[in-house]
């Protein structure tokens, strides 16, 4: 056969949990995706357009005129000026840009700091590249980061670091004086940054989301990534964007061409269209799913979880450890086919799982299935 690339590696959490939601007939809070479309009219701008025939390939680097409101929404959301040209790239979903990105700064025996718990597909791009993931943990409960741990494990061989903020699966964001700390890291010892910031826009409670973009350090230095599929409820459509510095972009793209070459053409018509029609609709969504937190977190309020509300994204973390000290793992199977309810154990998102208990649960749901969901969570 074959000596396997990825030897540790087997089928993603998501798909696993999605599966066992679907076969055990439960309700699925695990993998993240809203149980509610996409704006009307961005779903007519799809059918339109690929009824209209635009359904050949679009410039590798994405159609310049989604590229344009890329660019002007940048503008009004972050007060950041981008070329649309030589600085954004549209992407297959974030999970490609993620991947091309990796793959054009990482070189054998590089060294990438991540911080964990991290998202699934870090690791594995970081070894296909040839490089070595240094995982640095987050705090225990509060998940911060410990920057003088992150300092300290900086290696003449270290490329590049990787945060995600707002963080999944913890649902906490970074503030301006992680930023701060992190910009002076980067520069003092000339690193790259991949800032996966795919959840911008689902930040809570008045908190401002602080893009590497808008630190003129990590600017120089960094590959921003960001999802269509977050922002506009279409995580099925895989389409995202990258902005780099014109020499980084130059080199994403090259990989970018032969992963994919270019990112669907109705769906970038279709997304272009209605970011012109609808500019503000971003600022919308911290207070939609801020209300859906709110609503889940509320109904849970007679249960024996320990639940600090997510400062971000549309995940919940949980404490269980009240009421079981069973591992993550085995629990969110067993709920799954006992009560019902699918959800993410985090520890797989970990290299040294700490001693803790907590599992994840997407609030991207109808008011109705989160209030049915706690429902069943209080009886536990
Ligand atoms: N990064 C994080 C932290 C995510 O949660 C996701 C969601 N799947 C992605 C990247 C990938 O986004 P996409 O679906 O656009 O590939
Ligand atoms: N990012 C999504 C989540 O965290 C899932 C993406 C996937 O299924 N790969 O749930």
């Amino acid at each position: 056969m074959i000596d396997s690339k990825l030897p540790g590696v087997g089928t993603t959490i998501f798909t696993r949990m999605s599966a066992l939601a679907n076969e055990c007939g439960a309700i699925n809070l695990s993998q993240g995706f809203p149980d509610f479309d996409a704006p009307q009219a961005l779903l007519d701008a799809m059918s339109r357009h690929v009824l209209a025939g635009h359904n050949q390939y679009a410039p590798m680097a994405g159609l310049l005129s989604l590229r344009e409101q890329i660019a002007a929404q940048l503008l009004l959301h972050r007060d950041v000026n981008c070329d649309p040209d030589s600085e954004i790239t549209v992407v297959p979903g974030a999970t490609e840009g993620i991947y091309c990105a990796v793959m054009a700064c990482v070189a054998r025996g590089d060294e990438v700091i991540v911080l964990d718990p991290c998202y699934d597909s870090y690791e594995p791009a970081i070894t296909l590249a040839g490089g070595r993931a240094v995982h640095i943990p987050l705090a225990l409960h509060s998940f911060g980061v410990d920057w003088q741990r992150v300092a300290d494990a900086i290696t003449p061989r270290t490329r590049l670091i990787m945060v995600n903020s707002p963080h999944n699966p913890c649902g906490v964001a970074l503030s301006l004086e992680d930023m701060l700390q992190l910009q002076d890291l980067v520069e003092r010892h000339n690193l790259l940054l991949i800032s996966d910031e795919v959840y911008e826009h689902l930040v809570f409670d008045g908190r401002q989301h602080h893009s590497a973009l808008q630190f003129p350090a990590l600017r120089q230095r960094c590959f921003a990534l960001f999802s269509f599929g977050k922002t506009y409820s279409v995580t099925g459509w895989k389409t995202g964007y990258c902005v780099a510095p014109p020499a980084l972009t130059a080199e994403l793209r090259k990989v970018h061409q032969f992963v994919c070459f270019v990112a669907v053409t109705p769906v970038q018509l279709a997304v272009a269209d209605f970011m012109a029609a609808a500019p503000d609709y971003p600022a919308t969504l911290a207070a939609f799913y801020q209300h859906k937190r709110d609503t889940f977190c509320s109904a849970l309020r007679g249960s024996r979880f320990r639940v600090t509300p997510s400062a971000g994204t549309y995940f919940q973390l949980l404490d269980y450890s009240a009421i079981s000290d069973a591992p993550d793992r085995e629990l969110a199977e067993d709920w799954t086919r006992r009560h019902g309810i699918a959800s993410i154990p985090i520890s797989v998102f970990y290299e040294e799982p700490p001693q803790q208990h907590y599992l994840r649960f997407c609030f991207a749901k109808t008011d109705e299935v989160l209030l049915q969901v706690a429902e069943r969570l209080c009886e536990i």
